[in-house]
């Protein structure tokens, strides 16, 4: 067996097993062990019954109290027994589990686990895992991965056939160079993958864990490095000196620009009409008009005759981006088109051949503006917005489709600068601090469940006042591993809480591009009231009329993707509200959400934050969209990714042969 071979080779995994792998992108034994947990379970220490706590998943040692019961109503057949300690006794119920019978004699002990609840005055745990005192001693002393899943796909099942897949670990190949492993004393990469998957314990998981976080950011930055020995002496070969549409442009909007859009366009034409090509982002706060700083340099482009190409890492931040062109540029005979994934091929074909004979000024879309058959007629303009939702490939790529063109990104995540000189260190930096005038300060609370119905009573009065509202859940289904608000059966539960005449519809990343199109458009229009959705609408949805956001299970996010999707909100000059829903009302989880509470400041936030985390405050709280790395943050891991900037000005110090890693890290990680 080769580490390449499809998991279906693995003893264990049948066809069916391998299909739901491939719906998490793990096709071959290598993706398989390179899929890592996204936390552990750890056991806890059994507990007597009379102090344990209702309501939780808790550990109690019980000796079996009474013969087990085995009834059958209807086609169900119930399993119970009673146990006790020293303290107090509970029942245990199982269903369609008969052979527990001869598993349970009366007089043994075993560790139950599971949520204790009570029934007809009665302590109750239904389906309780049960352990020896012997296994659960051991379970104990180690920590059990918990995966991503899918519908279909176990747990255990993941577990089982990452430990089939462990002894072609040793096939494993290590693309980072001897020498920066002996330099920068790195855990082997065997030891680091098999270790993220079973740690030992907390120290000996962070460590391994802090290995492929290198490596992530390792070859990122290699990647960063090479794209700026190419592109920052480029000449400019596009110079745009007739600034006097612009200038109409910016006199004629129907509102001043704040200082910080100023600063940013003067800094963007003075880069386009200088000696060297641009190579710039544009870094400001959600909401603080970074479109039409970019609607500037395009019109620029256009009015010196070349084309521009503006890309967005959603079809519905394309869709919402083409229509503010189209809008924006009416009466500037401005010729814009809409590409994405989901356009029509005949209209592609269309759209293909007006690009390339230069019918078109300014194409706006997806990835489909990178594909090999996109050609343009004279690009010269290529702006990314939300730049850290696309690979540094994709920007290398758009960039491929002229001769060096001038580069703009856009990025609203707040880092703070000298993580951006890192991140970002091939662009110049402008940054908007300030925030359009009409804006109202977005009201905030941070409460518990009790407060739900409160919260409902104020969403129907913003409804029947016109306005529109976000819900946010963490998860798009139910999932065995994981305890969290969904979209799917909220928005069902939401219905019986509302009277029909409120519209609730409900978005999330399964669904295809058209349908969130759709719907993101109905919203637009006005047509949802209430919109339950994951955090894909986290990324520059704009919709001004929308007033109250509220986001359950707040805990589960990192705070300045919390402030992201906050930022969907005070959007216009209504005064707006952001309910953060908690589900647990810990001193911790309560002063982190106070920051955000207190604060409307990305920067601010993004750093108290930093101040706040420990190492291991990474599970379920990764910060911002950054889905650039699997492993990795920029935040949490800023240590690790000093030193892989270190590694790499090493590298390159030394003159080493980096082209020979780059395509390396292409294969794994793109
Ligand atoms: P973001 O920086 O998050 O991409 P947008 O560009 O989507 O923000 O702008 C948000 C909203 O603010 C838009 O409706 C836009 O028209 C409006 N806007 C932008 N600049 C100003 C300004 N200087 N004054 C008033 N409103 C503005
Ligand atoms: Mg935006």
């Amino acid at each position: 067996m080769k580490i390449t071979d499809s998991v279906v080779k693995l003893k264990g995994i049948g066809t069916k097993t391998a299909e739901l792998f491939a719906k998490l992108k793990v096709n071959t034994i290598d993706d398989l062990l390179r899929f890592y947990p996204r936390n552990y379970l750890s056991y806890d220490e059994p507990c007597d019954i009379a102090s344990a706590e209702i309501g939780r998943r808790v550990a109690i040692i019980g000796s079996i109290n009474s013969y087990v019961d085995v009834k059958k109503i209807r086609k169900l057949i119930l399993v119970t027994c009673m146990v006790k300690d020293g303290t107090g006794t509970v029942k245990l119920v199982w269903y369609n589990s008969p052979f527990l019978k001869n598993v349970f004699h009366i007089g043994q002990s075993f560790v139950f686990v599971g949520n204790l609840s009570i029934r007809k005055n009665q302590l109750t745990m239904e389906h309780p895992e049960y352990y020896t005192l012997k296994q659960y001693a051991d379970m104990r002393s180690t920590m059990q991965p918990i995966y991503p899943l899918t519908k279909g796909l176990t747990n255990k099942t993941v577990i089982k056939s990452v430990k089939a897949a462990l002894p072609l670990l040793s096939d494993i190949k290590d693309k980072v160079p001897d020498e920066i492993i002996d330099k920068f004393d790195l855990m082997s990469l065997k030891e680091a993958v098999n270790g993220v998957h079973f740690p030992d314990d907390f120290d000996n998981m962070l460590k391994c864990r802090n290995r492929l976080v290198f490596d992530e950011f390792f070859f990122f930055l290699l990647n960063m490095r090479m794209i700026r020995e190419h592109t920052v002496k480029a000449e400019n070969n596009y110079v745009m000196a007739d600034l006097s549409e612009t200038e109409k442009f910016i006199k004629e909007l129907p509102f001043e620009l704040t200082g910080g859009q100023r600063s940013a366009v003067e800094d963007i034409l003075k880069d386009i009409s200088g000696t060297t090509v641009m190579n710039r982002l544009v870094q400001g706060d959600v909401g603080s008009g970074k479109t039409v700083v970019a609607e500037a340099a395009i019109l620029t482009a256009v009015k010196n005759g070349y084309q521009a190409a503006f890309m967005a890492p959603t079809e519905v931040l394309a869709a919402q981006h083409f229509e503010s062109l189209t809008k924006d540029f009416e009466g500037y005979d401005v010729r814009v088109e809409l590409l994405s994934g989901s356009t029509k091929l005949s209209e592609k074909r269309r759209i293909y051949e007006a690009l390339s004979c230069g019918e078109i000024d300014v194409v706006v879309g997806t990835h489909a503006l990178i594909q090999e058959k996109v050609v343009y007629n004279k690009l010269a303009l290529v702006i990314t917005d939300e730049q850290h939702r696309f690979g540094v490939r994709q920007r290398a790529k758009l960039s491929e489709k002229a001769v060096d063109p001038h580069v703009l990104v856009m990025s609203a995540t707040p880092i703070p600068r000298t993580l951006a000189i890192i991140m970002y260190g091939d662009l110049d930096i402008s940054v908007i601090k300030d925030m359009p005038a009409n804006r109202k300060p977005i009201k905030n609370c941070v409460v518990g469940p009790k407060y739900r119905p409160t919260a409902y009573k104020f969403m129907k009065e913003q409804i029947d006042e016109g306005h529109q509202i976000y819900i946010i859940c963490p998860m798009v289904e139910a999932s065995e591993n994981m305890e969290a608000e969904n979209v799917t059966e909220y928005k069902e539960r939401l219905m019986e809480v509302f009277p029909g005449t409120v519209n609730i519809s409900y978005l999330h990343g399964k669904m295809s591009p058209d349908e969130k199109n759709d719907i993101m458009e109905s919203f637009s229009k006005g047509e949802i009231d209430i919109l339950v959705s994951t955090t894909v609408i986290e990324v520059g949805i704009n919709n001004p009329n929308a007033t109250v956001m509220m986001i359950e299970n707040a805990e589960k996010f990192g705070l300045a993707q919390l402030h992201q999707l906050r930022g969907r909100v005070g959007r216009g000059d209504a005064q707006s509200y952001c309910i953060m829903l908690v589900s647990s009302e810990s001193k911790e989880v309560m002063d982190r959400l106070d920051i955000l509470n207190k604060s409307n400041d990305g920067f601010l936030i993004a750093n108290e934050d930093l101040k706040l985390r420990g190492p291991g405050d990474f599970f379920g709280v990764r910060q911002s969209g950054e889905m650039l790395f699997m492993l990795g943050d920029i935040y949490n891991n800023a240590d690790m990714l000093k030193q892989a900037k270190e590694a790499v000005d090493y590298l390159y110090n030394k003159n080493y042969p980096i082209e020979t890693l780059i395509s390396e890290w292409e294969a794994v990680y793109l």
